[in-house]
């Protein structure tokens, strides 16, 4: 009897852990397709408006990986040559899904300092390209509507000399301002946050860039003696910048060295 009962339990306790795994497997097939298409990593370069398999040829002279979703989100094209994977949904309804998040705008704070920023309410990308001393290419995953998977920083309230231009020659220091950059930020997070102008005439997102410790790298830029405070435009952090050129050129830093 005793023994009856026992079993009838154990079978019971079996039954409900099959029906358990049975709709753990379940949804998880249910959900593949879609985790599927939203890990699918296609290709961008630095300027490009398709996108592009891996082994395109489109992409000898920059290749940067990029899920298939936020290409989509961003309006980019399938290449025609190399045929990538296409949406498993329309681009409508991405287009739909795009987080409606606001952007962290300086200006609309109080802030007095540039070390004051919150980077917990800015938004993270990863530096992906460099350009030079003030500029670099970031990725953005899941960008809200304004901005693209893919963007170009030209950093706010700063300027290193110039090491690119197609029409200037390399300025003194240009070089050594362009490396101190991609050493301290190529392949790293960082957090973007705004002020007036989204973006400049050539169309790059102009931003304040924080790093994981809360810096604010235009701030060291000039800090270290490798740029001068950018003042032909305002910016919500204008005197402070002025200050610290002022403080760099007395200490003698960086490009200020033996003047
Ligand atoms: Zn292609």
């Amino acid at each position: 009897m005793l023994y009856q009962q026992e079993r009838a339990i154990a079978l019971k306790k079996v039954k409900r852990s099959l029906v358990l795994i049975s709709l753990a497997i379940l949804s998880i097939l249910w959900r593949l397709p879609l985790l599927k298409a939203e890990d699918t990593k296609v290709y961008v370069t630095n300027s490009g408006t398709k996108y592009h398999r891996e082994t395109c040829s489109f992409l000898s002279r920059s290749k940067i990986a990029v899920s298939l979703n936020d290409v989509l989100i961003s309006g980019y094209e399938p290449c025609g040559v190399c045929k990538p994977p296409l949406p498993s949904q329309d681009k409508a309804s991405a287009r739909a899904s795009v987080p409606q998040t606001s952007l962290y705008r300086i200006n609309t704070t109080s802030l007095t300092k540039s070390s004051m920023g919150d980077i917990s309410r800015m938004l993270p990308a990863e530096v992906v390209g460099h350009v030079d001393g003030d500029t670099v290419r970031v990725r953005i995953s899941n960008p809200p509507a304004e901005l693209k998977a893919i963007e170009t920083i030209r950093m706010l309230g700063v300027d290193t000399p110039e090491t690119v231009h197609p029409s200037k020659p390399v300025e003194r220091f240009g070089k050594e301002a362009s490396d101190f950059t991609k050493a301290a930020l190529l392949g790293t997070q960082v957090y973007l946050a705004f002020d007036w102008d989204l973006r400049d005439h050539y169309g790059r997102l102009l931003a304040y860039l924080y790093t994981p410790e809360s810096r604010c790298f235009n701030a060291l830029l000039i800090e270290e003696g490798y740029a001068y405070a950018y003042v032909s435009y305002p910016f919500h952090f204008m005197e402070e910048f002025k200050g610290l050129e002022q403080a760099a050129r007395q200490d003698k830093r960086g490009l200020w060295r033996n003047l």
